[in-house]
């Protein structure tokens, strides 16, 4: 093998081999996003065709053949591809995306795989993924993903409706930070997460034809340039869209604003799509607007920034496009998140501890997401704690109080509650309350300063010309 493993890669893969020795046919490892599940794959596929057996790599997406043929030649694994214009090969190990393969199934110049290894495994419920598996009934199965749940919560297990029947879990991503094989993220949201109540679900996240159009407000993009400014000048940055026309209009607005920014997406043609990205490598780039194109894949270890425009229900996608920013380079310290899109205050902090399990959650479309607090000074988003960690605000005792209540066990009860007067705009908020009690649930819920309740109530108090 070309490439040494890590330790933890190590154990993955012995996981994985004690699993098959055990009797278990169709194992998942849960890595983090920039742990090396690609590493850790192309090196079972190496393993296994040395010993005389046939392996198939499944993507999911045209765009990932090429990532992980180049980590299979990294490990020194040779490797063909069954893709439109590719020859076929009679290399042990193949790489597919699973639409070529579906086409492709009855053609004899296929042998049937020993093992499927399937990238991204998260999305290995849909129709075509049990068409293939069950066209080779025989082979063992290894998913590798960072995020091992469906948008509903539900998990990836057999007993869940899923395809697999043993899990391997790999160090959380707190732990990779902490040992320095990620960066360390800072989060900034903005003062008020945009407002999603009215937006459709669509294939079970927000409809992005809607988001687009709520994304696309001046104010939000205005402020997307403007935090870029401010938190990383010029550092490479990559932003999630909710659209292609979103992606553009917001590069647009970098390049008005001075920076040089381009914007790529799926539709984007290849050379164009490369050039941007390696742009971003070189510098030539200092914002790349994507939509949909980039969100797992995109390895460039020098981008200091990714902004978030794009809400999603999918922690999944969340953890991706965070994870896009959090490869080290040298002179790295941090990487900067500028979560316009509210997905910090929806799915939790990116390096919180989640618990994985083949069932999935326990509440079916009630995400629990750990505790989060923000800065109401500097808008820094972080776990719970008496102080700021970036601007050392220190939280008023009630502050602190909710921190304390959503750490523990109470935490289930008020989460829509609070999610909702975090979320909701202002002026209905205040339209509705009409109790100094119901004014201090507000200012909690959005860490507003101690007198901002009596600010509010001595305003109406002279607005209606009476003392209250
Ligand atoms: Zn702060």
């Amino acid at each position: 093998m070309a490439v040494s493993l890590r330790d933890y890669q190590e154990h993955a893969v012995l996981a994985v081999r004690q699993a098959y020795l055990s009797g278990k046919r169709r194992v998942l490892v849960v890595l983090p996003t920039g742990g090396g599940k690609t590493v850790v794959f192309a090196h079972v596929a190496g393993a296994t065709a040395e010993r005389g057996n046939r392996v198939l790599i499944l993507v999911h997406r045209r765009e990932l053949i090429r990532q992980a043929s180049r980590k299979l030649t990294d490990a020194g694994v040779k490797h063909g591809i069954i893709a439109p214009g590719f020859t076929p090969t009679k290399d042990p190990v193949q790489v597919a995306s699973v639409q070529t393969l579906a086409r492709r199934l009855e053609d004899p110049r296929y042998a049937a795989p020993d093992l499927i290894v399937i990238d991204e495994a998260h999305h290995a419920i849909a129709g075509q993924w049990a068409t293939i598996s069950a066209a080779y009934p025989n082979a063992r199965l290894l998913g590798v993903t960072a995020t091992p749940a469906r948008l509903d919560g539900r998990g990836l297990g057999v007993d869940a409706g899923g395809c697999f029947d043993d899990l391997v879990l790999g160090p959380s991503m707190a732990d990779l930070i902490q040992r320095g094989f990620l960066t360390p993220a800072k989060v900034f949201a903005p003062a008020e997460a945009p407002d999603l109540d009215g937006v459709r679900t669509k294939g079970g996240d927000y409809d992005a034809a809607e988001l687009s159009e709520l994304m696309s407000q001046p104010r939000i993009v205005g402020d997307a340039v403007e935090h870029y400014a401010r938190h990383c000048p010029g550092q490479p940055a990559i932003c999630f869209s909710p659209s292609v026309a979103h992606a553009e209009a917001t590069a647009e607005a970098f390049r008005k604003a001075g920076w040089r920014a381009q914007a790529a997406s799926g539709s984007t043609p290849g050379p164009e799509r490369d050039a941007a990205i390696k742009g971003l490598e070189t510098g030539a780039v200092q914002v790349l607007c994507s939509c949909d194109l980039i969100s797992e894949g995109l390895d460039v270890p020098a981008v200091g920034a990714v902004i978030l425009l794009r809400p999603t229900k999918s922690l999944g996608l969340f953890l991706q496009q965070v994870g896009r920013g959090l490869r080290p380079a040298p002179g790295k310290t941090h990487l900067i998140v500028l979560d316009h899109a509210g997905n910090t205050l929806t799915h939790g902090m990116p390096d919180a501890e989640r618990e994985w399990s083949l069932e999935g959650r326990k509440k079916r479309g009630k995400a629990k997401a750990p505790p989060v607090s923000q800065c109401p000074t500097c808008f820094a988003c972080h776990a719970p704690a008496p102080k700021c960690p970036e601007c050392g605000h220190a939280y008023q005792r009630a502050e602190r109080a909710e921190a304390e209540v959503m750490d523990g066990q109470l935490q289930e009860v008020d989460a829509a509650r609070l999610e909702s007067l975090r979320r909701r705009p202002l002026k209905d908020l205040l339209r509705e309350a009409t109790t100094r009690d119901q004014l201090t649930e507000i200012a909690k819920a959005r860490g507003y300063k101690k007198g901002w309740t009596f600010h509010v109530m001595k305003e109406r108090a002279g607005r209606q010309g009476a003392l209250v």
